[in-house]
């Protein structure tokens, strides 16, 4: 299997020339040159195998350059009952992506029962095995550069813990983060992880990892490298996950179903159209955001208008806060028929526009927009009302709590969804992480995995910088040179 740019001026790569790394050099996105095709037979066979057979089984159709033996090594060490399932036992955890059935036909993928409680943690510990084996065998080193506001650092940080060869440069806003979050990241002690908290805000704190990233020279002699979510190896452990969905809510491989899935970068979604590209029956796929709008009206309008900085609100559902969405271009490029020129042309609009909030493209009137029903979305907004109102309801009917993201995906599923079709929503994080909203719509404080009870009271361990990037790379090439 060999991957191709989005932008189609790139050579050709595999699996592994591409793990490590970012854009491809043309500044697109990687995606196979064809989609591998499951065939009925093997979705028979697929239906009965446990989560980690069932990633051996998915990702050796994309990995096809990791010997069989090391990837199910990889695979098994990564996906088990104890890593997700933080020692709760409410649940059939044996399942790693257990199903909550709330009455027929409507169903929740619990994706946020790793280390960090959120779906992040489903691709990023797969992501921190293979770049452990995949640097040991170039006997080679990387040094992780990010910055996070939540979700994204503490997946990565728990994902790369006492990896060797790797350390963890991870930035956050001095004091702008939930107790519960910093608690997360800043209790871990080990010595590969450095946790820097930057007197500014979160943007201060990108413009540095910028800024040090294109420091091509540093970059290079520092061996500096990220783990954003355009990283093809997140969005492929990604896939498996709507396989084990679709199995556990269906009793054949005739039925049909709709994925409900909350959404920023595009990313989690893009594995589902993946795995329906591969075969898999999924009739709809329902984009959820929340007042962060940008995809719903692309996939209503056909205009894909990315937001100025104005015009990026602070929601309730912070991780879906988004001005644009980093993996949307590979959707695009499947929906241009893999057209590289097409798909430059749009970003070129796209990053001219970024700044501003005009239309970066429009695909009305074009055979682009008669294609986009054949790709089955539908999509849908939910706001900070709605999401108080979707918790609520859920308490009340079910028993049964859900963070403000889920919430958002379920709002817009059950809105969207064709009653043909049962719907299966993905659930992005649990609502132990988001205790404020939680107390605002329930008037109690979540529930809270046993692991976690009392973490805030655990030492923390960071080193505070100013939004200096001198001080930054000073801090770096003292922590890499020992
Ligand atoms: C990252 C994240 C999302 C958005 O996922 P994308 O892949 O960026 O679309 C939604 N919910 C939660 C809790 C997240 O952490």
């Amino acid at each position: 299997m060999k991957y191709i740019s989005t932008r189609g001026n790139a050579p050709a790569k595999s699996f592994t020339e591409i793990l490590l790394g970012g854009l491809a050099p043309d500044g697109g996105l990687y995606l196979p040159e064809q989609y591998p095709q499951v065939t009925r037979a093997e979705l028979d066979v697929w239906r009965k195998l446990s989560y980690a057979d069932l990633a051996f089984a998915v990702l050796s159709k994309f990995a096809t350059d990791i010997p069989a033996n090391d990837l199910r090594a990889i695979i098994n060490k990564t996906y088990t009952t104890a890593i997700y399932s933080n020692g709760r036992a409410d649940s059939d955890f044996t399942q790693i992506t257990p199903l909550r059935t709330l009455e027929p036909g409507v169903h929740i993928l619990e994706l946020s029962n790793g280390p960090t409680l959120a779906f992040k943690d489903m691709a990023m510990q797969l992501l921190g095995n293979l770049f452990e084996y995949a640097l040991d065998k170039q006997h080679a080193e990387l040094n992780i550069l990010g910055a996070t506001s939540g979700d994204t650092g503490s997946a990565a940080e728990y994902a790369m813990r006492g990896k060797r060869g790797i350390r963890v440069f991870m930035l956050s806003p001095h004091g702008k983060m939930s107790g519960f979050q910093r608690a997360q990241m800043y209790s871990l002690q080990d010595p590969n992880i450095f946790n820097i908290a930057i007197n500014g805000i979160f943007d201060d704190a990108q413009d540095m990892v910028k800024a040090v990233s294109n420091d091509h020279a540093f970059k290079a002699k520092y061996k500096i490298g990220t783990v954003n979510s355009i990283n093809w190896a997140r969005v492929s452990a990604q896939i498996v996950y709507y396989f084990k969905g679709y199995f556990a809510a269906t009793k054949s491989n005739d039925e049909q179903v709709a994925f409900s899935v909350p959404s920023g970068n595009f990313g989690n979604i893009c594995a589902g159209h993946i795995a329906r590209m591969m075969g898999l029956p999924i009739g709809q796929l329902i984009l959820a955001t929340n007042e962060n709008d940008v995809l719903d009206e692309f996939f209503r309008t056909g205009v894909y208008r990315p937001r100025g900085t104005d015009h990026t609100y602070e929601t309730s559902s912070p991780s879906m806060d988004i001005s644009k969405a980093s993996n949307f271009e590979r959707f695009v490029f499947d929906l241009v028929g893999r057209d590289g020129a097409k798909v430059r042309e749009f970003w070129s609009k796209v990053d001219a526009a970024s700044s501003s909030d005009t239309a970066a493209f429009d695909i009305r009137g074009t055979s682009y927009w008669e294609a986009l029903p054949k790709f089955d979305f539908a999509s849908g907004k939910s706001t900070h009302q709605d999401r108080l109102k979707t918790i609520c309801e859920l308490w009340e009917e079910y028993g049964v709590m859900i963070d403000p993201h889920t919430a958002d995906g379920l709002k817009v599923g059950l809105e969207q969804r064709r009653p043909s079709l049962p719907l299966i929503c993905l659930e992005t994080a649990l609502p132990a992480k988001f205790a404020e909203t939680i107390q605002e719509a329930l008037g109690r404080e979540p529930e809270r995995p046993a692991a976690l009870e009392g973490i805030e009271k655990l030492p923390q361990h960071f080193d505070t910088l100013p939004p200096d990037v001198a001080q930054l790379k000073a801090f770096i090439a003292a922590r890499v040179q020992s």
